[in-house]
């Protein structure tokens, strides 16, 4: 499904799509990066708020313009946006989330999160992954995939 969305929107120049981020054995890097600030966009009925997006952002220290409330969950992957969508988009266990990117040249193109849990730190793991990074193994930092059970640790993030 989303693949016929981006054909549609993308034409011939289809961009990697990211749905599952490499695990590195130090510090994460980016497998790539906003090169123009996105636009974020937490949709009204999504089960995410406003504020925790916020923080998710401070947390990670990504510098935004502004992050919206917006009415509709459109569900789908658009130029410049970073989506907090709901579970309605796309069905996902209780306490996980996923990230979903797009990215050409370095440059990510567009982001949708997606968190059936009210766990902030779910929700920054996957924020930054819709930042482009991707995860650790080191214990106790926010990119490791088992985060359910570690902590707040940020090292090696900007
Ligand atoms: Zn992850």
């Amino acid at each position: 499904m989303i693949l016929i969305l981006l054909s549609l929107a993308f034409g011939a120049g289809l961009p990697e799509i990211n749905v599952w981020f490499p695990e590195e054995e130090g510090v994460p890097t980016k497998i790539a990066q906003w090169c123009e600030p996105p636009v974020v966009n937490v949709c009204k009925d999504s089960e995410i708020k406003l504020k925790d997006v916020e923080g998710a952002f401070l947390f990670l220290n990504q510098p935004v313009v502004e992050i919206r409330e917006v009415r509709n969950c459109h569900c789908q992957l658009r130029l410049g946006e970073i989506q907090f969508a709901s579970t309605t988009c796309k069905d996902i266990s209780p306490l996980h989330g996923q990230a979903i990117i797009t990215y050409s040249d370095g440059c990510i193109s567009s982001g949708i999160v997606i968190i059936r849990t009210q766990e902030p730190i779910v929700l920054t793991h996957e924020t930054g992954h819709a930042l482009g990074w991707t995860h650790t193994s080191l214990f106790n930092h926010v990119m490791n995939p088992e985060y359910e059970g570690v902590g707040w640790f940020k090292l090696g993030m900007e």
